[in-house]
């Protein structure tokens, strides 16, 4: 019979859960609504059910399932899988999401960040295939991202590792969301964008009575691509703040790859020449010339299947040392 084992993404609006075979095939995904103002429990049973569905789905199909992995966002104590605090989840303050989970379902569960879930399966599945050192950074309404070494992930002493976001690039800059300023994520996210354009739009903001109304990042890449100065000029800026911030991560880690992924990769051609010229102007020549930046392949799939990834990962392990190291 083969072993399966279901990945789990668990987000503030959706919870996905996919079942995948050992060589990370999708064989069936489901989505259904999180809920999170219902509060942990009721979150938590839901998570339950879903998972339980995609168990009976595996046993229709004629398939056992060996373990699951859950990607879930906020800081992840790994190895014991509690929840120390997630920003998505206001109540969940070390919540034991493992235990809770073993106990209703009987299964192996792991429990990592939903980001550097991500990156595990972008490099398992998506863009950074047949590779062993990759980086992913999500440029999403925030900037998040992981980083896999060895086809593991880094999860640094206190496993929070990977915390692309919030490197500074501009000592007095911006203030962003985690209370530093001058962070990557503060200009080289969605958010970062519009404030980018309304600041360059500023003088003729304030000459209209009215403003410009909402502005979305999907507006600005819009009025870039039909040729506006000032949307264009607001691209490339967010596109040199973005190649400082990979200059930076290819001088430390010299990667194989960058993989780049979130909505704002959509804008693609409006940012990556100028990051690419400023990496070539910051980073050391030799890996600044051999670290592909290619955009993600995953999409919503990532977390899930890099949550699955961990649960294999555990399994290998497990069956080389006869216990996990919890
Ligand atoms: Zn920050």
């Amino acid at each position: 019979m083969t072993r399966t084992v279901i990945g789990v993404d668990l987000g503030g609006t959706n919870l996905r859960t996919a079942l995948l075979a050992p060589e990370g095939e999708v064989l069936d995904r489901r989505k259904g609504a999180t809920h999170v103002s219902d509060g942990w429990e009721k979150v938590v049973g839901r998570l339950i059910e879903e998972i339980g569905h995609q168990r009976a789905n595996a046993t229709r199909r004629g398939f056992a399932v060996a373990a699951v992995g859950v990607g879930a966002p906020g800081v992840i104590q790994g190895d014991r899988g509690i929840v120390v605090k997630s920003p998505n989840f206001p109540d969940w303050n070390n919540l034991p999401l493992k235990k809770l989970l073993e106990e209703a379902l009987s299964l192996p569960v792991m429990i990592e960040n939903d980001a550097n879930a991500a990156a595990l399966g972008e490099q398992w599945r998506g863009a950074g295939q047949n590779i062993k050192s990759m980086i992913l950074l999500t440029l999403g309404t925030g900037v998040g991202g992981g980083i896999v070494l060895d086809s593991k992930i880094w999860h640094g002493a206190d496993g929070m590792a990977g915390e692309l976001g919030h490197m500074t690039i501009v000592p007095e800059g911006r203030l962003c969301s985690c209370g530093n300023v001058g962070c990557l994520e503060a200009y080289a996210s969605a958010r970062g964008i519009v404030q980018s354009y309304r600041e360059a739009l500023e003088p003729s903001v304030r000459r209209s009575s009215q403003g410009v109304g909402p502005i979305t990042s999907e507006y600005v890449y819009e009025a870039a691509r039909s040729g506006s100065e000032i949307a264009l000029q607001v691209m490339r800026d967010m596109g040199r703040m973005l190649g400082i911030g990979i200059a930076n991560l290819i001088n430390i880690f010299n990667p194989e790859r960058i993989v780049i992924g979130g909505g704002v990769k959509d804008a693609w051609p409006l940012f990556i020449e100028s990051a690419r010229q400023e990496i070539m102007r910051r980073a050391f020549e030799v890996p600044a010339k051999r670290t592909e930046i290619v955009p993600s392949l995953l999409g919503d799939d990532a977390g899930m299947v890099g949550a699955a990834a961990v649960a294999y990962q555990h399994l290998e392990s497990g069956s080389r040392s006869g216990s996990s190291d919890a």
